[in-house]
């Protein structure tokens, strides 16, 4: 696929509207959310068009999507609740990671934490409200011990709670995936990260073909899909449409959306924070072209989204709890207004993310992590 490189995606993109904001703007947009909600998929220059609207559309492109997630999530929104179970001391090369060989982040480096620590994680992620424990072990991919290990304490962890279980254990060979799937892990997480044409420029140690075949491994072995991007890594929009579009034809069950925290001592340190309305144009895109796909804000969000983090939930409908990977989160508490600040609902039970029916507008369908 070729690209046609627009300009760089960071802090300074996208130009404030000047026109005023028209009525066709507002059909715009939701021409592009009855498209969604009738299935009819958006193609690669609608989904530009999303990314290069004007700041005087912002509140007319979030009531689009609005509009989609309504339909397909109703007010739920999903908590989820990482644990680092191995931090640091990872051979790859990805730049934006606080974990890699390259990077001089002053983090945690620690190997496997043992399985006491891995089930008072699962607790307490119960404790915070989390549908789902995010068990993320930095590395190329894990060894067979390792496998093994993990396995062990998620049929612990299933036989206490009603948690799903989501782990992120970098590439996975098929006997790994299949002895994950029959310890009872519910998905996988892989992040795609980026496109295609510029995954080079932010790993060389692996590719984006590895990540896609692990993608397509894990799908083979029965598991569900999670993988998403990092926003702000000097890509273009280009590359935030194609991830979208290769999202939607895996078919993924769950989008995380990064916004890059540039780590000091990492090589993506000097990158900008972003503005918010561009992270929210961002997850409008998603929330368009993945109409009933769980989309969830991730690493970044309170430094970038900052005060218009809420605003992102009317696009996306799940979000992760407490800290990140190497980084702190706002305090839960602050989470939990948020969400009743909106007049959403934190949906803690055991049933996996789907669309629900909506009879109001004749809809008929019923760090991360960064790794
Ligand atoms: S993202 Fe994962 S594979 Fe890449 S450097 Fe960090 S821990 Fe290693």
């Amino acid at each position: 696929m070729a690209f046609v490189a627009v300009k760089v995606f960071q802090a300074s993109d996208f130009m404030m509207g000047t026109a005023g904001v028209s009525e066709s703007s507002a059909i715009r947009w939701h021409a592009m959310a009855d498209r969604a909600l009738a299935g009819d998929p958006l193609d690669r220059q609608d989904a530009l068009a999303i990314l290069k609207s004007t700041d005087d559309e912002l509140l007319d492109l979030l009531s689009a999507a609005f509009r989609v997630r309504l339909a397909h999530f109703g007010r739920k929104v999903h908590l989820y609740y990482l644990k680092n179970a191995k931090s640091g001391l990872c051979p790859e090369d990805c730049g934006y990671c606080s974990q890699s060989k390259v990077s001089d982040a002053e983090i945690p480096k620690y190997v496997w934490l043992n399985e006491e620590k891995l089930l008072a994680g699962a607790r307490q992620a119960a404790a915070l409200k989390s549908r789902t424990y995010c068990i993320v072990a930095s590395g190329r991919g894990p060894s067979e011990r390792e496998v093994e290990h993990v396995s062990r304490v998620v049929e612990k962890i299933k036989a206490e709670t009603d948690l799903h279980i989501c782990c992120c254990l970098g590439l996975l060979t098929p006997e790994q995936a299949t002895r994950l799937k029959a310890a009872g892990v519910d998905r996988i997480n892989h992040n795609l990260n980026t496109s295609r044409r510029y995954y080079e420029q932010i790993c060389t140690t692996h590719t984006f073909q590895d990540r896609l075949d692990t993608l397509r491994t894990v799908r083979n072995a029965g598991m569900e899909l999670c993988s998403g991007l990092i926003v702000g890594m000097g890509e273009v929009l280009e590359d935030i449409v194609e991830v979208a579009m290769q999202l939607r034809e895996l078919e993924v069950e769950s989008i995380p959306v990064n916004f890059l925290h540039a780590i000091d001592g990492t090589p993506l340190q000097h990158h900008e924070e972003l503005n918010p309305r561009d992270c929210l144009r961002v997850l409008c895109l998603l929330r368009l072209t993945n109409p009933a796909t769980e989309l969830r804000i991730a690493g970044g969000r309170e430094i970038n989204l900052r005060s218009m983090q809420a605003m992102g939930l009317y696009a996306a409908n799940s979000l992760f709890v407490s800290d990140y990977l190497t980084t702190k989160g706002q305090p839960a508490e602050e989470d939990f207004k948020m969400v009743a600040d909106l007049g959403f609902e934190i949906i803690v039970g055991d049933h996996l993310p789907q669309a629900e029916s909506c009879s109001t507008n004749g809809c008929s369908t019923s760090e991360c992590g960064s790794h």
